[in-house]
């Protein structure tokens, strides 16, 4: 028996790989100057790539952009989701980059666009960019930690955008590995609070894995109620520094393995692909699935094949 060709058949025969997260618009963005900013500190980062947003054309971004889905394609993808920058560095740029994708490559692929919010939805510069670009997006896109100490009022306008023009919703949320953090279960409550259940998507929640088992279990029920969806990048988060704090012992990775038997739907994504934030990615499909098997010691393969396709498909909002 040979399990990877088994499992890469089977993608195959459900339509091929979907991609639900990534940052299309800065991938291949790193340079020989930039390679050291790789080390710095996930919220440094968030700023290090501003000079970039701000230097790039419309044409540099389309051409980033086409290049990794002219690479997903040549895997057989059939549907990619990816967030673009939207705030007072890129401004527009990548909207318009984003508008000429579609038109070139939508009949070879699906494609959903979310926005990122790396200036976070508070301040009202940042609000002006997310408000003009939550027209353009398929999906509303967000980043709590981008607004700490105010993550619920960040929640609320994410939901209350995403309600009212009837769209879904692709939150990044736990990533610092840590059980300081409880931005899953956050989310979780608040997707309840405003009605959204079924529309709203967890990207990475990882710090989950660090916390106990009782409440990890009690967070599987809560995210069930929600029917909270999340989205796994493997390969993102493995590289988390090791910390002197004790925790569970757990890779620092989405634990899929717990999530799928309690009846949540869960996709993949590739997320950065050879920028700063994680320079040697190379948007490998295959890899990433290989990485979450292995992580989380998951080898049913039946659910491998759906989360690298049909869970996809539900996740990004589209119909089968
Ligand atoms: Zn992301």
């Amino acid at each position: 028996m040979d399990p990877k060709q088994c499992v890469v058949e089977r993608i195959e025969q459900n339509g091929g790989w979907v991609n639900t997260h990534a940052h299309l618009d800065r991938a291949y963005t790193l340079t020989e100057s930039n390679f050291n900013n790789s080390y710095s500190y996930l919220k440094e980062k968030w700023h290090l790539v501003d000079e970039m947003k701000a230097r790039s054309t419309v044409d540099d971004i389309y051409a980033r952009m086409a290049k990794a889905i002219e690479l997903f394609l040549s895997q057989g993808a059939q549907a990619v989701g990816t967030f673009i920058d939207v705030d007072d560095k890129i401004e527009e740029k990548s909207i318009r980059a984003a508008q000429k994708v579609r038109a070139d490559y939508g009949k070879d692929i699906e494609i959903r666009f979310a926005n990122q919010v790396l200036k976070g939805v508070i301040d009202p510069k940042a609000r002006y960019w997310f408000d003009l670009s939550a027209d353009f997006v398929d999906i509303i896109g967000g980043l709590p930690a981008k607004d700490f100490g105010r993550e619920a009022e960040h929640l609320d306008i994410l939901l209350s955008t995403a309600k009212e023009r009837g769209k879904l919703l692709h939150v990044h949320v736990d990533q610092f590995n840590t059980d300081e953090e409880r931005e899953t279960e956050q989310l979780a409550r608040k997707t309840i609070e405003h009605g959204m259940q079924g529309k709203v998507a967890a990207i990475h929640s990882i710090s989950l894995a660090a916390h106990p088992k009782k409440y990890r279990e009690a967070l599987y029920e809560l995210m069930r109620e929600a029917q909270l969806h999340v989205i796994s990048c493997p390969t993102a988060w493995i590289d988390h520094n090791r910390t002197e704090r004790l925790s569970v012992s757990h890779n620092s990775v989405t634990p899929v393995d717990e999530m799928v038997p309690c009846g949540l739907t869960v996709a993949l994504g590739t997320d950065n692909i050879c920028d700063i934030y994680k320079p040697f990615s190379d948007g490998d499909l295959w890899t990433e699935l290989r990485v979450m098997l292995e992580a989380c010691h998951y080898y049913d393969i039946d659910n491998l094949v759906k989360i690298a396709t049909t869970n996809g498909l539900q996740v990004l909002g589209i119909e089968t």
